[in-house]
Protein backbone atom coordinates (compact mmCIF):
# COMPACT_ATOMS: atom_id res chain seq x y z
CA UNK A 1 0.00 0.00 0.00
CA UNK A 2 1.30 3.16 -0.25
CA UNK A 3 1.15 6.30 1.19
CA UNK A 4 -1.15 8.94 -0.23
CA UNK A 5 -0.51 12.44 0.84
CA UNK A 6 -3.82 14.77 1.86
CA UNK A 7 -3.75 16.08 -1.68
CA UNK A 8 -4.61 13.31 -3.49
CA UNK A 9 -7.68 13.39 -4.86
CA UNK A 10 -9.74 10.67 -6.93
CA UNK A 11 -9.97 11.46 -10.30
CA UNK A 12 -13.20 9.99 -12.16
CA UNK A 13 -12.45 7.82 -15.30
CA UNK A 14 -12.72 8.25 -18.73
CA UNK A 15 -9.54 10.28 -19.57
CA UNK A 16 -6.43 8.86 -21.08
CA UNK A 17 -3.95 6.68 -19.17
CA UNK A 18 -0.42 7.00 -19.93
CA UNK A 19 2.38 4.17 -18.32
CA UNK A 20 5.58 2.38 -19.57
CA UNK A 21 4.98 -0.52 -21.88
CA UNK A 22 6.87 -3.15 -19.79
CA UNK A 23 4.21 -2.37 -17.31
CA UNK A 24 1.34 -2.57 -20.02
CA UNK A 25 0.51 -6.16 -19.26
CA UNK A 26 0.26 -6.00 -15.28
CA UNK A 27 -2.24 -7.65 -13.32
CA UNK A 28 -2.59 -8.48 -9.75
CA UNK A 29 -1.47 -12.41 -8.99
CA UNK A 30 -2.80 -12.22 -5.46
CA UNK A 31 0.94 -12.68 -3.86
CA UNK A 32 -0.74 -10.84 -0.76
CA UNK A 33 2.85 -9.02 -0.10
CA UNK A 34 0.25 -5.64 -0.10
CA UNK A 35 -1.38 -7.57 2.62
CA UNK A 36 0.91 -9.21 5.00
CA UNK A 37 3.92 -6.34 5.22
CA UNK A 38 2.82 -4.68 8.05
CA UNK A 39 3.28 -1.32 6.88
CA UNK A 40 1.10 1.61 7.65
CA UNK A 41 -2.11 2.19 5.77
CA UNK A 42 -4.03 5.38 6.14
CA UNK A 43 -8.02 4.96 6.78
CA UNK A 44 -9.72 7.80 5.50
CA UNK A 45 -12.54 9.55 7.23
CA UNK A 46 -15.06 8.17 5.17
CA UNK A 47 -13.47 4.75 4.40
CA UNK A 48 -13.69 4.38 8.46
CA UNK A 49 -17.18 5.50 8.77
CA UNK A 50 -18.31 2.73 6.18
CA UNK A 51 -16.05 0.02 8.20
CA UNK A 52 -17.91 1.01 11.46
CA UNK A 53 -20.90 0.48 9.96
CA UNK A 54 -20.31 -2.56 8.57
CA UNK A 55 -18.25 -3.96 12.04
CA UNK A 56 -21.37 -3.00 13.70
CA UNK A 57 -23.99 -4.92 11.57
CA UNK A 58 -21.60 -7.79 10.97
CA UNK A 59 -21.37 -7.01 7.45
CA UNK A 60 -17.69 -7.92 7.12
CA UNK A 61 -16.36 -10.94 5.67
CA UNK A 62 -14.89 -11.73 8.59
CA UNK A 63 -15.92 -14.78 10.93
CA UNK A 64 -15.54 -12.68 14.21
CA UNK A 65 -17.41 -9.99 12.52
CA UNK A 66 -19.82 -11.90 11.47
CA UNK A 67 -20.31 -12.82 15.20
CA UNK A 68 -20.78 -9.55 16.15
CA UNK A 69 -19.96 -5.83 16.22
CA UNK A 70 -16.10 -5.56 16.07
CA UNK A 71 -14.63 -2.91 17.99
CA UNK A 72 -12.75 -0.08 16.34
CA UNK A 73 -10.25 -0.62 18.57
CA UNK A 74 -9.36 -4.50 17.05
CA UNK A 75 -8.59 -2.58 13.35
CA UNK A 76 -7.74 1.08 13.74
CA UNK A 77 -4.43 2.29 15.52
CA UNK A 78 -4.30 6.09 15.92
CA UNK A 79 -0.79 7.51 15.79
CA UNK A 80 -0.67 11.75 16.47
CA UNK A 81 -4.23 12.40 14.33
CA UNK A 82 -3.74 9.90 11.66
CA UNK A 83 -5.62 6.23 11.85
CA UNK A 84 -4.02 3.42 10.14
CA UNK A 85 -5.36 -0.13 10.10
CA UNK A 86 -4.32 -2.40 12.32
CA UNK A 87 -2.10 -6.11 11.61
CA UNK A 88 -1.53 -8.67 13.93
CA UNK A 89 2.04 -9.58 14.92
CA UNK A 90 2.79 -11.39 11.93
CA UNK A 91 2.01 -8.33 9.97
CA UNK A 92 -0.57 -9.65 8.24
CA UNK A 93 -3.64 -7.10 8.00
CA UNK A 94 -6.78 -7.75 10.32
CA UNK A 95 -8.99 -7.86 7.16
CA UNK A 96 -6.69 -10.75 5.59
CA UNK A 97 -8.82 -13.62 5.40
CA UNK A 98 -7.55 -17.26 5.92
CA UNK A 99 -8.46 -17.74 2.27
CA UNK A 100 -6.64 -15.19 1.09
CA UNK A 101 -9.04 -12.82 0.57
CA UNK A 102 -9.27 -9.14 1.34
CA UNK A 103 -12.89 -9.11 4.32
CA UNK A 104 -13.15 -5.59 3.71
CA UNK A 105 -13.85 -6.28 -0.20
CA UNK A 106 -15.98 -9.03 0.29
CA UNK A 107 -18.17 -7.77 3.32
CA UNK A 108 -18.71 -4.41 1.78
CA UNK A 109 -17.14 -4.15 -1.82
CA UNK A 110 -13.97 -2.43 -3.02
CA UNK A 111 -14.67 1.23 -2.44
CA UNK A 112 -14.70 0.44 1.45
CA UNK A 113 -11.22 -0.17 1.37
CA UNK A 114 -8.45 2.41 2.16
CA UNK A 115 -7.48 4.67 -0.90
CA UNK A 116 -3.70 2.39 -0.57
CA UNK A 117 -5.35 -0.90 -0.91
CA UNK A 118 -7.57 0.10 -3.91
CA UNK A 119 -4.48 1.25 -5.78
CA UNK A 120 -1.49 -0.89 -4.85
CA UNK A 121 0.48 -1.31 -6.48
CA UNK A 122 -0.45 1.65 -8.75
CA UNK A 123 0.87 5.04 -8.57
CA UNK A 124 -0.61 7.27 -10.42
CA UNK A 125 -0.19 11.56 -11.10
CA UNK A 126 -3.30 12.84 -12.67
CA UNK A 127 -2.50 15.24 -14.97
CA UNK A 128 -4.16 17.81 -17.47
CA UNK A 129 -3.61 15.14 -20.29
CA UNK A 130 -4.60 12.64 -18.48
CA UNK A 131 -3.45 10.03 -15.67
CA UNK A 132 0.49 9.16 -15.87
CA UNK A 133 0.81 5.50 -14.05
CA UNK A 134 3.78 3.50 -12.87
CA UNK A 135 3.93 0.35 -10.58
CA UNK A 136 6.22 0.04 -7.46
CA UNK A 137 7.73 -3.17 -7.47
CA UNK A 138 6.90 -4.26 -4.05
CA UNK A 139 4.52 -6.22 -5.64
CA UNK A 140 6.13 -9.00 -7.06
CA UNK A 141 4.19 -9.56 -10.15
CA UNK A 142 5.22 -6.48 -10.71
CA UNK A 143 8.91 -7.08 -9.78
CA UNK A 144 9.09 -9.69 -12.65
CA UNK A 145 8.06 -7.39 -15.08
CA UNK A 146 10.94 -5.89 -14.89
CA UNK A 147 13.12 -8.77 -16.15
CA UNK A 148 10.38 -10.79 -18.56
CA UNK A 149 8.83 -7.99 -20.33
CA UNK A 150 11.35 -7.52 -23.14
CA UNK A 151 9.40 -4.36 -24.88
CA UNK A 152 11.37 -1.54 -25.68
CA UNK A 153 11.49 0.85 -23.00
CA UNK A 154 8.35 3.78 -24.28
CA UNK A 155 5.20 5.13 -23.03
CA UNK A 156 1.97 3.29 -23.81
CA UNK A 157 -1.42 4.98 -23.71
CA UNK A 158 -4.43 3.07 -22.48
CA UNK A 159 -2.95 -0.05 -21.72
CA UNK A 160 -4.85 -2.74 -20.41
CA UNK A 161 -3.64 -2.50 -17.45
CA UNK A 162 -4.31 0.98 -17.05
CA UNK A 163 -8.09 1.13 -18.81
CA UNK A 164 -9.31 4.46 -18.83
CA UNK A 165 -12.87 3.53 -17.60
CA UNK A 166 -11.09 3.43 -14.07
CA UNK A 167 -11.17 5.93 -11.56
CA UNK A 168 -7.56 6.37 -10.53
CA UNK A 169 -6.51 7.90 -7.69
CA UNK A 170 -3.24 9.84 -6.55
CA UNK A 171 -1.15 13.34 -6.88
CA UNK A 172 -3.69 15.51 -8.66
CA UNK A 173 -1.59 17.99 -10.43
CA UNK A 174 -4.42 19.74 -12.58
CA UNK A 175 -4.30 23.39 -12.39
CA UNK A 176 -0.79 23.38 -10.50
CA UNK A 177 1.87 25.45 -12.06
CA UNK A 178 3.93 23.01 -12.59
CA UNK A 179 6.98 21.23 -13.80
CA UNK A 180 9.72 23.13 -13.73
CA UNK A 181 12.75 23.52 -16.18
CA UNK A 182 14.60 25.04 -13.35
CA UNK A 183 13.55 27.29 -10.67
CA UNK A 184 11.30 29.64 -12.11
CA UNK A 185 10.68 28.37 -15.28
CA UNK A 186 7.54 26.61 -16.39
CA UNK A 187 8.02 23.67 -18.64
CA UNK A 188 4.93 23.62 -21.08
CA UNK A 189 3.47 20.26 -21.55
CA UNK A 190 5.03 20.08 -25.41
CA UNK A 191 8.47 20.33 -23.83
CA UNK A 192 7.55 17.80 -21.03
CA UNK A 193 6.53 15.48 -23.30
CA UNK A 194 10.14 15.82 -24.33
CA UNK A 195 11.34 15.39 -21.51
CA UNK A 196 9.58 12.12 -20.72
CA UNK A 197 9.87 10.41 -24.15
CA UNK A 198 13.63 11.64 -24.24
CA UNK A 199 14.69 9.93 -20.88
CA UNK A 200 12.87 6.68 -21.91
CA UNK A 201 14.65 6.82 -24.99
CA UNK A 202 18.04 7.33 -23.52
CA UNK A 203 17.18 4.44 -21.31
CA UNK A 204 16.06 2.25 -23.52
CA UNK A 205 19.29 2.77 -25.90
CA UNK A 206 22.07 3.11 -23.54
CA UNK A 207 23.76 0.04 -22.00
CA UNK A 208 24.73 0.73 -18.71
CA UNK A 209 22.44 2.39 -15.93
CA UNK A 210 25.10 5.02 -14.89
CA UNK A 211 25.59 6.20 -18.11
CA UNK A 212 22.25 6.91 -18.97
CA UNK A 213 21.78 9.09 -15.85
CA UNK A 214 24.97 10.69 -16.94
CA UNK A 215 23.97 11.50 -20.55
CA UNK A 216 20.82 12.20 -18.89
CA UNK A 217 22.28 14.99 -16.57
CA UNK A 218 24.41 16.82 -18.97
CA UNK A 219 21.70 16.96 -21.22
CA UNK A 220 19.44 18.41 -18.56
CA UNK A 221 22.24 20.67 -17.33
CA UNK A 222 22.77 22.20 -20.96
CA UNK A 223 19.25 22.28 -21.10
CA UNK A 224 18.35 24.59 -18.11
CA UNK A 225 20.41 27.35 -19.63
CA UNK A 226 17.54 27.83 -21.98
CA UNK A 227 16.45 31.52 -22.59
CA UNK A 228 13.34 32.79 -24.53
CA UNK A 229 15.97 33.82 -27.48
CA UNK A 230 16.71 30.21 -27.63
CA UNK A 231 13.53 29.50 -29.31
CA UNK A 232 10.50 27.15 -28.36
CA UNK A 233 11.77 25.52 -25.06
CA UNK A 234 10.39 21.76 -26.59
CA UNK A 235 12.75 21.97 -29.40
CA UNK A 236 15.90 23.48 -27.53
CA UNK A 237 15.19 20.54 -24.72
CA UNK A 238 14.90 18.09 -27.41
CA UNK A 239 18.24 19.19 -29.03
CA UNK A 240 19.67 19.23 -25.64
CA UNK A 241 18.29 15.77 -24.45
CA UNK A 242 19.26 14.43 -27.79
CA UNK A 243 22.63 15.02 -28.37
CA UNK A 244 23.72 14.18 -24.59
CA UNK A 245 26.11 11.93 -24.38
CA UNK A 246 28.24 10.77 -21.28
CA UNK A 247 31.58 9.29 -21.89
CA UNK A 248 32.12 7.98 -18.13
CA UNK A 249 30.08 7.84 -15.05
CA UNK A 250 30.78 8.21 -11.62
CA UNK A 251 31.98 5.05 -9.19
CA UNK A 252 29.20 3.87 -7.95
CA UNK A 253 31.22 3.42 -5.01
CA UNK A 254 29.68 1.60 -1.75
CA UNK A 255 29.78 4.15 0.48
CA UNK A 256 28.18 7.45 -1.61
CA UNK A 257 25.41 3.69 -2.00
CA UNK A 258 24.72 3.81 1.56
CA UNK A 259 25.22 7.55 1.91
CA UNK A 260 22.00 7.67 -0.81
CA UNK A 261 20.03 5.15 1.23
CA UNK A 262 20.17 6.78 4.54
CA UNK A 263 19.05 10.50 2.40
CA UNK A 264 16.01 8.96 1.33
CA UNK A 265 15.51 6.94 4.49
CA UNK A 266 15.61 10.46 6.33
CA UNK A 267 12.76 11.24 4.14
CA UNK A 268 10.23 9.16 6.07
CA UNK A 269 8.38 10.01 8.84
CA UNK A 270 9.66 9.27 12.02
CA UNK A 271 8.53 5.64 13.26
CA UNK A 272 8.42 4.50 9.51
CA UNK A 273 12.33 4.65 9.26
CA UNK A 274 14.50 1.74 9.74
CA UNK A 275 17.50 2.09 12.46
CA UNK A 276 20.13 4.21 10.13
CA UNK A 277 22.85 1.61 8.57
CA UNK A 278 25.66 1.99 11.43
CA UNK A 279 29.18 2.18 9.76
CA UNK A 280 29.89 -2.06 10.71
CA UNK A 281 27.27 -2.89 8.64
CA UNK A 282 28.58 -0.67 5.62
CA UNK A 283 31.63 -2.37 6.17
CA UNK A 284 30.04 -5.90 5.84
CA UNK A 285 27.61 -4.57 2.39
CA UNK A 286 30.90 -3.36 1.35
CA UNK A 287 32.49 -6.33 1.43
CA UNK A 288 29.39 -8.31 -0.15
CA UNK A 289 29.48 -5.30 -2.88
CA UNK A 290 32.88 -5.86 -3.77
CA UNK A 291 32.25 -9.57 -3.81
CA UNK A 292 29.19 -10.20 -5.37
CA UNK A 293 27.46 -7.34 -6.11
CA UNK A 294 30.23 -5.14 -8.43
CA UNK A 295 31.12 -8.37 -10.62
CA UNK A 296 27.21 -9.31 -11.75
CA UNK A 297 26.13 -5.67 -11.49
CA UNK A 298 26.53 -5.05 -15.59
CA UNK A 299 24.89 -7.98 -16.33
CA UNK A 300 21.32 -6.69 -14.89
CA UNK A 301 21.75 -3.70 -17.10
CA UNK A 302 18.45 -3.90 -18.62
CA UNK A 303 16.08 -4.67 -15.50
CA UNK A 304 18.00 -1.65 -13.74
CA UNK A 305 17.43 0.81 -16.71
CA UNK A 306 13.82 -0.14 -16.95
CA UNK A 307 13.54 0.34 -13.21
CA UNK A 308 14.70 3.47 -13.69
CA UNK A 309 12.40 4.45 -16.32
CA UNK A 310 9.48 2.75 -14.44
CA UNK A 311 10.77 5.44 -11.30
CA UNK A 312 10.70 8.16 -13.97
CA UNK A 313 7.07 7.29 -15.08
CA UNK A 314 4.34 9.49 -12.71
CA UNK A 315 7.24 10.83 -10.53
CA UNK A 316 6.05 13.04 -7.95
CA UNK A 317 9.45 15.05 -7.75
CA UNK A 318 8.52 15.94 -11.19
CA UNK A 319 6.29 17.69 -9.73
CA UNK A 320 7.50 18.56 -6.26
CA UNK A 321 10.42 19.25 -6.95
CA UNK A 322 12.08 22.58 -8.45
CA UNK A 323 13.25 21.54 -12.00
CA UNK A 324 14.48 18.34 -14.10
CA UNK A 325 17.67 18.19 -12.56
CA UNK A 326 15.63 17.38 -9.00
CA UNK A 327 13.78 14.66 -11.50
CA UNK A 328 17.42 13.51 -12.23
CA UNK A 329 18.98 13.51 -8.58
CA UNK A 330 16.04 11.81 -8.02
CA UNK A 331 16.37 8.85 -9.51
CA UNK A 332 20.59 9.04 -9.38
CA UNK A 333 19.79 8.84 -5.46
CA UNK A 334 17.58 5.48 -6.14
CA UNK A 335 20.08 4.18 -8.21
CA UNK A 336 22.47 4.81 -5.39
CA UNK A 337 20.23 2.90 -2.49
CA UNK A 338 19.36 -0.07 -4.99
CA UNK A 339 23.25 -0.92 -4.91
CA UNK A 340 23.41 -0.52 -1.32
CA UNK A 341 20.54 -2.78 -1.04
CA UNK A 342 22.12 -5.36 -3.27
CA UNK A 343 24.97 -5.60 -1.66
CA UNK A 344 22.55 -5.71 1.95
CA UNK A 345 20.44 -9.16 -0.18
CA UNK A 346 23.90 -10.52 -1.35
CA UNK A 347 25.88 -10.06 2.14
CA UNK A 348 22.62 -11.35 3.83
CA UNK A 349 22.08 -14.34 1.78
CA UNK A 350 25.66 -15.31 1.46
CA UNK A 351 25.80 -14.94 -2.52
CA UNK A 352 26.39 -12.86 -5.19
CA UNK A 353 23.83 -11.13 -6.69
CA UNK A 354 21.21 -13.13 -8.59
CA UNK A 355 17.97 -12.03 -10.23
CA UNK A 356 16.33 -13.30 -6.96
CA UNK A 357 18.57 -10.84 -4.78
CA UNK A 358 17.70 -8.31 -7.44
CA UNK A 359 14.34 -8.40 -7.19
CA UNK A 360 14.31 -8.41 -3.05
CA UNK A 361 16.71 -4.98 -3.48
CA UNK A 362 14.16 -3.81 -5.76
CA UNK A 363 11.00 -4.73 -3.88
CA UNK A 364 12.86 -2.90 -0.73
CA UNK A 365 14.49 -0.01 -2.74
CA UNK A 366 10.32 1.04 -3.91
CA UNK A 367 9.03 0.38 -0.44
CA UNK A 368 11.64 3.03 0.75
CA UNK A 369 11.08 5.23 -1.93
CA UNK A 370 7.22 4.94 -2.84
CA UNK A 371 5.68 3.88 0.09
CA UNK A 372 7.45 5.31 2.69
CA UNK A 373 9.35 8.40 1.41
CA UNK A 374 7.28 11.64 2.39
CA UNK A 375 7.07 12.86 -1.05
CA UNK A 376 7.69 16.31 -0.86
CA UNK A 377 10.78 15.75 1.35
CA UNK A 378 11.99 13.31 -1.15
CA UNK A 379 11.45 16.43 -3.11
CA UNK A 380 13.22 18.59 -1.20
CA UNK A 381 15.99 16.52 -1.04
CA UNK A 382 16.28 15.63 -4.95
CA UNK A 383 15.85 19.54 -5.23
CA UNK A 384 19.07 20.30 -2.81
CA UNK A 385 22.70 19.97 -4.59
CA UNK A 386 23.65 15.83 -4.18
CA UNK A 387 26.58 14.32 -2.90
CA UNK A 388 27.39 11.74 -0.95
S1 LIG B 1 -7.84 -3.96 3.99
FE1 LIG B 1 -7.93 -5.71 2.60
S2 LIG B 1 -6.66 -5.12 0.81
FE2 LIG B 1 -6.14 -3.70 2.53
S3 LIG B 1 -4.36 -4.67 3.48
FE3 LIG B 1 -6.21 -5.38 4.59
S4 LIG B 1 -6.75 -7.33 3.59
FE4 LIG B 1 -5.33 -6.26 2.22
Amino acid sequence: MHRLPPEAAPLHCGVRTFALSLHATWRCRSSLRCCTSSWPIPVEPAVRRRIERGAARGALGLDEAAAGALPAADWLVQRSRRRWLATADDGRCVFLEDRGSCGLQRGLGETAQPVSCREFPRLAVIEERGVSLSLTHYCPSAAALLFDALTPLTRVTDAAAFPPQRAYEGLDVRGVVAPWLRPGVWLDPEARDVFELQTLARLDRDTSPELALAALRAGVVAASRWRPADGPLAAHLERALGGAEAATADDLTPAAAVAALRAIDACAPRGLRDAPVDERTAAAWAAADAAGVAPAWASFARPLRAWLAARLMASWVLWQGDGLLATVRALELGLLALRALCARESARAGRALDRALLTAAIGEADLRLVQRADPRALARRASAPWSA
